[in-house]
């Protein structure tokens, strides 16, 4: 049974599912004013992983994540630069999602926008108001953290360790909030700025209520999980959960955070502090699979270091698997082991299968599940070059488990008619000591461009 550390709880607890073999899950989407970072695609990656393992698993996953693409960071930039606002958030989100294809990780099954979101916004502060829990200022309409009795279950902080402690974006209105912690859900906006109409004034809807509506929008109450960075879970998730408190609605079944990504001195990586790392630059210089790797060897909530030393090991690691999979897809003919030259036709090694979902189920264990993939090839290659027949099943379970977590190894070759018949030949005549004809079919095989490997399990073809 697959289970998750959850943040709520503080415990690894089986992902319990409100409708069993079906999983809906929200994912906080990037505000849509600047290029990705690197803590952007960490969070991107991590649920992608996720998402293909369960899906691999059987599961039928939807994954919801928003674009908020109405915000004061956006209304800021399209001030300074004399621009439309709709302009940054269209060439934003096209950056964002070229930036995503190119990491390898999927689209979400469903891409709500804020902003096509405002009137279940409002409607959803109405019934705040009309509760009791919000009430408008002269700058906008707050959610009053009193009337929320559990307020900071998520942060496991008390109300003063919170406000020292603050996350990566303001709360505005401190004069006239009745709580210092109370937070907004409407803004009302200033002359020439974008706005909606609203009961209480012309505004734009609070960050922490565009989440919490179009979650429960599309999954509805009582969903499964709801996942995002660490650096969300205050005060973004805390506001989130507190709006559903209000509300008298059930919120997410489980909350799931990812680690932060750190800079060289260990400090967080965020535009709060101005060294934002671009993901497009990594993207630039690094195989697009190196990040993939490096994530997967290192667990999902353990801050992680990105530098040129750790993405070179990922970059090494991804060599080995590339050439084991080149090695692995040209086998031929010979002696059981045509299987995995065949497009993965062979049955994988079901042993080696289990204890790779046995650590998957253990709260995403990837470092653990990557050295268990590095094991197999290990044991595949022995295999292979000792001519065993269990290769061809240790090679499919380490194209199975690669598959699992989205990463794409080497490019598939195919191998035509002509040069599989020449290599059958090749191995004929090895089997019948007639050197002379293996070395002419050998000597024609690589004219052709392959790389020809003989090993005692049979012949393998290549491309450099
Ligand atoms: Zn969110």
């Amino acid at each position: 049974m697959f289970a998750l550390y959850d943040t709520l709880t503080r415990e690894i607890k089986p992902l319990a599912m409100r409708e069993e073999g079906k999983l809906g899950i929200y994912l906080c989407g990037p505000t849509v004013y600047g290029p990705p970072h690197l803590g952007h695609g960490r969070a991107t990656i991590v649920y992608d992983v996720l998402r293909r393992y369960l899906e691999w698993r059987g599961i039928d996953v939807r994954l919801v994540s928003n674009i908020t693409d109405i915000d004061d960071t956006i209304i800021e930039r399209a001030n300074r630069e004399g621009r439309p606002w709709q302009d940054i958030t269209h060439k934003c989100e096209s950056v964002w999602f070229d930036a995503m294809g190119r990491l390898g990780v999927r689209r979400p099954t469903d891409i709500p926008h804020a902003t096509e979101y405002v009137k279940q916004m409002v409607a959803m502060i109405g019934t705040l108001v009309e509760r009791g829990a919000a009430y408008a200022t002269s700058d906008g309409v707050y959610l009053s953290v009193e009337s929320v009795p559990d307020y900071g279950a998520l942060a496991h902080q008390s109300l003063d360790e919170m406000l020292a402690g603050g996350g990566d974006r303001e709360v505005l209105g401190a004069g006239e909030k009745r709580h210092p912690a109370d937070f907004a859900l409407w803004k009302f906006s200033k002359p020439g700025e974008p706005s909606w109409p609203s009961p209480w004034g012309d505004g734009r809807p609070g960050w922490h209520s565009e989440c919490v509506v179009m979650s429960l929008e599309l999954l509805g109450d009582g969903f499964d999980l709801h996942c995002g960075g660490a650096d969300l879970r205050f005060p973004h998730h805390e506001n989130e959960r507190a709006q559903s408190v209000a509300l008298g609605r059930s919120f997410a079944r489980h909350w799931m955070h990812n680690g932060f990504v750190v800079d060289a001195e260990g400090e967080k990586m965020s535009k709060s502090l101005g060294n934002v790392t671009n993901l497009l630059d990594l993207l630039d210089h690094y195989d697009a699979r190196a990040y993939r790797m490096l994530l997967l060897q290192t667990h999902y909530r353990s801050p992680i270091r990105v530098g040129r030393e750790n993405l070179a090991g990922s970059v090494n690691a991804l060599a080995g698997l590339d050439a084991f999979a080149a090695r692995s897809r040209g086998l031929v003919a010979a002696s059981g082991v045509e299987g995995a030259g065949n497009g993965g036709s062979e049955v994988a090694d079901a042993d080696t299968l289990v204890r790779f979902v046995e650590l998957m189920d253990n709260d995403l264990d990837t470092p653990n599940a990557m050295a268990h993939v590095f094991d197999t090839v290990r044991r595949a290659n022995t295999a292979v070059d000792s001519g065993d027949a269990s290769a061809a099943a240790l090679v499919a379970a380490v194209h199975e488990m690669c598959g699992a977590v989205g990463l794409k190894l080497g490019a598939i070759i195919a191998i035509d008619d002509d040069a599989r018949a020449k290599a059958v030949a090749l191995d004929a005549a090895r089997a019948a000591k007639d050197f002379a004809k293996a070395d002419a079919l050998r000597n024609e095989l690589q004219s052709a461009g392959w790389i020809v490997e003989t090993t005692k399990a049979g012949t393998t073809l290549r491309r450099a």
